[in-house]
């Protein structure tokens, strides 16, 4: 189908509105394993959470795009990336650091597929660096992509490769996913427990905050434990955001913010992008695909009662992570926002939630268009 054809069905469509999610790993899930015969990001797949044809059914306009380096350099396509947290588990333990030459080159090749899968889009893909090209995008029917980084471990301390991915495209890091390296902490995928469990950034991370601040890069707070929160707090002028995170007052996980944290956030006018693991929405904490959707809706009401309907989103984690079955993919979105509707959210709340508050956000941060 082409694009404007597509565009035309979805401005025709009343109860679709262009979303903007926080968080996916999908450039993970398609370059490798296309290779291998997996799935493709142009063709319509039952595999996975997201490709275009499934994106543009979904009203899904762009997000976050992951990269995240695999623990084991020998099994590149195999990332089991969310590990369970269940109530059983016993020991707080981190995934062990990866080499950095390793993540360097891993992360290198990356975004070198991501600019093949742009150049084979036929114009229909599009790696965005300002909000001026990311409403562009959502206007036009062209999937955004807005590169991020989940765990700084592709920098060099001293942040030289900061610049050149900054000039690659980079508008978003995480200084750590859930292991340590040379910038920080991450918390561990642990039920229930405290987001508070361990030092806080190094003098390097401290550096790397003031960099993207400088750089106008937004730093994601996601899988940073509560002492890197904290200084991040102290450190940025951006907007402070988690762009896949849910509510510990409702499920203790240590990868949720605990009521201080999101105070924090709601101050500073930034957002939260509610995740869609299951694992961080449950009361239960336990993972199962058979949980309803409405625990999506749960957590963005208590985030939005909290600290305002201006700094709640979604954050889904597409192709990372195991979601509620109601959703499946990204088709299902049109059915939880019809949840949020159905819940009380009105259409200008709900522009807020699907897009507005990220494009706001981002705008803030990255300091031009
Ligand atoms: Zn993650």
């Amino acid at each position: 189908m082409d694009i404007a054809e597509e565009k035309e069905e979805t401005m025709n469509t009343p109860d679709t509105m262009p979303i903007f999610d926080g968080h996916n790993d999908t450039l993970l899930q398609l370059s490798p394993i296309k290779r291998a015969g997996g799935r493709s990001l142009f063709e319509r797949s039952k595999q996975g959470h997201l490709d275009l044809p499934r994106a543009r059914t979904g009203g899904f306009g762009g997000g976050m795009f992951a990269i995240c380096v695999p623990p084991n350099p020998d099994q590149p396509d195999v990332f089991v990336k969310e590990t369970p947290a269940t109530k059983t588990d016993v020991g707080i333990k981190l995934q062990p650091a990866v080499d950095h030459t390793y993540a360097q080159q891993f992360t290198l090749s990356a975004v070198g597929r991501m600019f093949r899968l742009v150049a084979e889009s036929n114009g229909q893909v599009q790696v965005v660096r300002t909000v001026d090209e990311l409403e562009h995008c959502l206007d036009q029917g062209i999937l955004a992509v807005v590169l991020h980084f989940e765990g700084a471990e592709a920098i060099d301390p001293a942040l030289d490769g900061l610049y050149a991915f900054y000039e690659a495209g980079l508008r978003s890091l995480g200084p750590v996913w859930s292991r340590p390296n040379a910038f920080g902490y991450g918390v561990p995928f642990k039920f229930p427990l405290s987001p508070d469990t361990g030092p806080g950034l190094t003098e390097a991370g401290r550096e790397l905050i003031r960099a993207c601040n400088r750089l106008g890069i937004l730093v994601d707070l996601s899988h940073l434990n509560e002492r890197g929160f904290w200084d991040v707090v102290r450190l940025s002028d951006a907007p402070l955001v988690a762009t896949h995170s849910a509510a510990h007052a409702l499920t203790p996980s240590a990868r949720n913010l605990t009521d201080a944290q999101l105070d924090a956030i709601g101050e500073s006018n930034g957002v939260v992008g509610v995740n869609f693991y299951v694992a961080d929405l449950r009361a239960d904490g336990r993972v199962e695909a058979d949980t309803p959707l409405t625990e999506v809706v749960r957590h963005i009401d208590y985030i939005s009662t909290r600290i305002g309907i201006d700094h709640v989103a979604f954050g889904s984690d597409f192709d990372g992570a195991t979601i509620p079955q109601e959703i499946g993919d990204v088709t299902g979105l049109p059915r939880l926002v019809d949840a949020l509707r159905a819940h009380g959210f009105d259409e200008q709340a709900l522009r807020k939630i699907t897009h507005e508050n990220w494009l706001r956000a981002l705008r803030l941060t990255w300091r031009q268009g």
